[in-house]
């Protein structure tokens, strides 16, 4: 391996952690290693290996490839994680995690401004093999209220989305060691540039990778990382499972990691003065975003975070036509789902992720018909504001 000094800042880290030195082929980038198995020279290698030889990688690619071991070690480096573990997808990291801590009858805590898909998951698929739920404001003492005898898990998202919502981790790890109830933080929103949620104590943080650690809108991953005990515990229900990264897109992974920090730090910088310009703009009824004063959570933010990330939430003045329009009218920005890649992003929640619901229904779960989500890109800032003025002109 190549530089892995953990003194040094993320941006050296980021380029240089989980690098292989390749003295056979003198390659400077590690290469996709593009197999499926791994052969052994005889009988007594695989005895040996089988015992215990930790000198392989693997025997088979569902239990590990050395693009992806790489990948992995960058990833476990930027978050001060014990161990990391790459999956197919974001949603393939959270579900199998929960498949793997709980079992029949226990209740877990999820905090309500999750992802959909996740909720989903729990309050409408885990059910049927008996387990339990509450859905709860992202809120330690909220959360405390909701905790039961048989509460084996606490999941929520650092900032959530689509309101940022930035919950309290040291009140939050507090909470759940007093319970002994683990803790699982989607933290895809504000990466390791921004906040580091395993340094609180909590048990385990996964990311979508297909969002800011790809960066490019070109892949779908996802990472769980933690304790070595718990991510290994995990990896073996992976190994049933299947869910699992391949070497291709674990080479953009690390691609993409190395300019996460140049990325991310842009994104803080562009996504503030977006909701500055926001906040005061006449034809905008609510402006999200941690890093204003006017947001429910920006003391916890400020204290918790190192930079209040890249997605933008809004409300326009107006009903849900008057929120298209704004948006049709928008140049640069793209209309997709997704976010934390380098082309800005904008999306309707009413219309998009929400669209099956009604208008009273989405209300209902605090989505608003006139809510704009914007995942701010790298383009230049002031090209970003001035179309954003000039599509809320339109309106
Ligand atoms: N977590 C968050 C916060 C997300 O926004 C998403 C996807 O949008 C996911 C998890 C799921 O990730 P993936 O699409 O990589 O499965």
């Amino acid at each position: 391996m190549a530089d892995n000094n953990e003194k040094h800042g993320f941006s050296t880290r980021a380029v240089h952690s989980g690098e292989f030195d390749h003295e056979n082929t003198h390659s400077l980038t590690t290469p996709i290693f593009q197999t499926s198995t791994y052969k052994f020279k005889n009988t007594a290698e695989v005895n040996s290996f089988f015992a215990g030889d930790t000198t392989r990688v693997a025997e088979y690619g569902r239990y590990g490839n050395p693009t992806q071991m790489a990948a992995e070690e960058k990833l476990r480096s930027l978050e001060n994680a014990e161990a990391a573990l790459l999956f197919s997808s974001g949603m393939a990291a959270v579900t199998t995690a929960i498949l793997a801590l709980c079992k029949q009858g226990d209740h877990v805590v999820i905090t309500s401004d999750s992802y959909r898909r996740t909720r989903q998951f729990i309050l409408g698929f885990m059910p049927k093999f008996g387990l339990e739920f509450s859905v709860v404001e992202p809120d330690a003492a909220t959360i405390e209220n909701s905790v039961k005898d048989n509460t084996k898990l606490i999941i929520s998202e650092a900032p959530t989305n689509p309101y940022l919502r930035v919950l309290d981790l040291a009140a939050l790890v507090s909470v759940a060691k007093k319970h002994k109830v683990k803790t699982l933080i989607d933290s895809t929103l504000a990466t390791p540039i921004n906040l580091r949620p395993l340094e609180y104590g909590v048990d385990l943080v996964t990311h979508s990778a297909t969002k800011y650690f790809g960066g490019h809108n070109d892949l779908l991953a996802g990472v769980l990382m933690g304790k070595e005990s718990l991510i290994n515990a995990i990896q073996d229900l992976q190994g049933m499972l299947g869910p699992i990264t391949d070497p291709n897109t674990s080479y953009l992974i690390i691609r993409g990691l190395k300019t996460l920090s140049l990325r991310v730090e842009r994104q803080n910088k562009t996504a503030l003065a977006v909701a500055r310009f926001l906040e005061t703009h006449p034809k905008v009824e609510k402006t999200w975003y941690p890093g204003i004063e006017s947001h429910p959570d920006y003391e916890v933010a400020k204290k918790q975070m190192t930079g209040f990330g890249g997605v933008v939430s809004f409300q326009v003045k107006g009903d849900l036509e008057v929120a298209s329009k704004m948006i049709d009218n928008m140049k640069i920005p793209l209309i997709a789902p997704s976010l934390g890649g380098v082309e800005s992003l904008i999306e309707q929640p009413s219309l998009m992720s929400y669209y099956e619901l009604s208008s009273a229904e989405r209300e209902a779960i605090g989505i608003f018909d006139n809510l704009i989500r914007f995942s701010i890109g790298v383009e230049d800032e002031e090209d970003i504001i001035q179309d954003l003025r000039q599509a809320l002109d339109s309106i």
